[in-house]
């Protein structure tokens, strides 16, 4: 078989990349950048510090990634037990929030109590949004106070504008028994669906990558800027121009399709619907690791400039230099909802004035590092335009045979293993049609 084209160069590229790989079949990978890993890049710089594009850490479940990953970093991994919180209204509350509303105010817990009973005997028959379903699911009042809250902060719309196909483990359903014990107990147990993960012991997320660079020839700089899916012919900004047998994407779909030559403008227009938001994430180096307990957490008031914080210190003490701590904060935009309204740099004084405001950040700390970076594509915005948008996008690409894949191919809410998994998919289709 001719080599195979693979369009990006992150977990989902690299997953068909392996499988190919693993069947003796030889592929390019084009990526725009001048360097490989799309989201799992991890940053080092000369003061010692790492810092990924935006927190990310293992928490695969899939035995066979597991595995893989461990492979491929020389079994030289952290393990640690994930412990996350909640910040709202100057209260720190352990995470998920419904099963541990010990401490809020009198009259605001007796309001969550009752619309959460109240909640689990009105069985609505139908749910139109996800503001519907929080609202069957934790009542009225929960919902409104903190995933709605938080909803408009990460997703930056409105829970009503929102399906619930992206739901799956994410939002806890708790039984009254745990509700109540969470009300009237300090300590709970854990519920999270994360309760533990990996995350390489050097260099950051990046070397889960370190076997997979080896399965295929990367080609760095190649921005694709065309596509004719008659003549099988890619052109890239560079100004190189390569024909392809078979080829596999993980290009964001809003950007692939104006590209491609020919494609019909109501795909064109359906693209453009597809949402997503924005990142900006905050690198902050300090010179003590005493910053907090927690690996995460949610922030649900609306004049706090961050959404959620992590601490890469405790992913793996690697990332910083002996002694210190960091922090890492994203704060998010969309151009369908909340354009971008400053420079990314623009976003670390005020992320470094509400890390102090919260009290995580003292006075006479020391900022030793900070940065900035943007995440174009960060999260897939599930709003109610997504599903007959994605309908069209994804029926006219097999009509062409572009096989797309990754969190921004298939447009869904996918982790980083679910994103490689969706790459040997991919390839894995190419494969059945050759030998079919
Ligand atoms: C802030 C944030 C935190 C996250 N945290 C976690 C976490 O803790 N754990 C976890 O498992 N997952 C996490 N994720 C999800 C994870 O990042 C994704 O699931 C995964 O990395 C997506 O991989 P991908 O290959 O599909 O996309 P990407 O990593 O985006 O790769 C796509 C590649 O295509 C390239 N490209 C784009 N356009 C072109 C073009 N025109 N020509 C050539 N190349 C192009 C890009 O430069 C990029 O390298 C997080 C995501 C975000 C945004």
């Amino acid at each position: 078989m001719k080599r195979i084209a693979i369009l990006g160069s992150g977990m989902a590229g690299f997953g068909a990349a392996h499988r190919l790989h693993n069947e003796g079949v030889a592929s390019t990978m084009y990526e725009k950048r001048s360097h490989h890993g799309g989201h799992t890049t991890s940053y080092k710089y000369e003061n010692g510090f790492v810092f990924d594009e935006g927190p990310h850490i293992s928490f695969t479940k899939i035995e066979r990634m597991k595995n893989l990953l461990a492979e491929s970093v020389k079994q030289e991994y952290q393990e640690v037990s994930a412990y996350v919180n909640n910040y709202w209204k100057g209260r720190w509350i352990k995470h998920p929030a419904q099963c541990n509303l010990h401490g809020l105010p009198r009259e605001l817990l007796m309001n969550i109590l009752k619309d959460f009973i109240h909640a689990l005997h009105d069985k609505t028959e139908s749910i139109a949004n996800y503001e519907e379903w929080l609202i069957a699911a934790f009542g009225k009042t929960f919902a409104e106070t903190f995933p709605m809250e938080y909803t408009v902060k990460y997703h930056t719309t409105t829970a009503s504008n929102m399906s619930t196909d992206w739901l799956g483990p994410r939002l806890y359903q708790p039984s009254l028994e745990e509700v109540l014990q969470g009300a009237l107990y300090p300590s709970t147990p854990d519920v999270h669906y994360i309760s533990d993960f990996r995350y390489p012991t050097y260099n950051g997320f990046i070397s889960y990558l370190g076997m997979f660079e080896k399965q295929t020839e990367i080609k760095l700089d190649h921005a694709l800027i065309g596509l004719d899916p008659k003549k099988k012919t890619m052109t890239f900004s560079n100004g190189s121009v390569v024909s392809y047998e078979h080829v596999i994407s993980s290009v964001p779909l809003p950007d692939l399709i104006p590209m491609i030559q020919g494609a019909p403008k109501d795909v064109v227009e359906a693209s453009q619907k597809l949402a997503c938001s924005t990142a900006v994430i905050v690198s902050v180096g300090i010179n003590r690791a005493d910053i907090t307990d927690a690996h995460w957490t949610y922030f649900y008031d609306r004049d706090i400039f961050f959404t959620r914080l992590s601490t890469p210190h405790m992913q793996s003490p690697n990332n910083v230099p002996s002694g210190c701590g960091s922090i890492q904060a994203e704060c998010y935009y969309s151009p369908k909802y909340r354009p971008l309204d400053r420079k990314p740099e623009a976003c670390i004084a005020p992320v470094i004035a509400d890390l102090k405001k919260v009290g995580l950040l003292r006075e006479d700390d020391m900022i030793l590092f900070s940065d900035a970076k943007l995440v174009s594509y960060a999260n897939v915005i599930f709003d109610l335009d997504r599903a007959a948008s994605l309908k069209v996008v994804h029926g006219y690409l097999d009509e062409i045979g572009i096989n797309y894949c990754g969190r921004y191919g298939e447009w869904a809410y996918i982790w980083t293993d679910e994103s490689f998994i969706s790459g040997e998919k991919a390839a894995q289709r190419i494969l059945d049609r050759v030998s079919g």
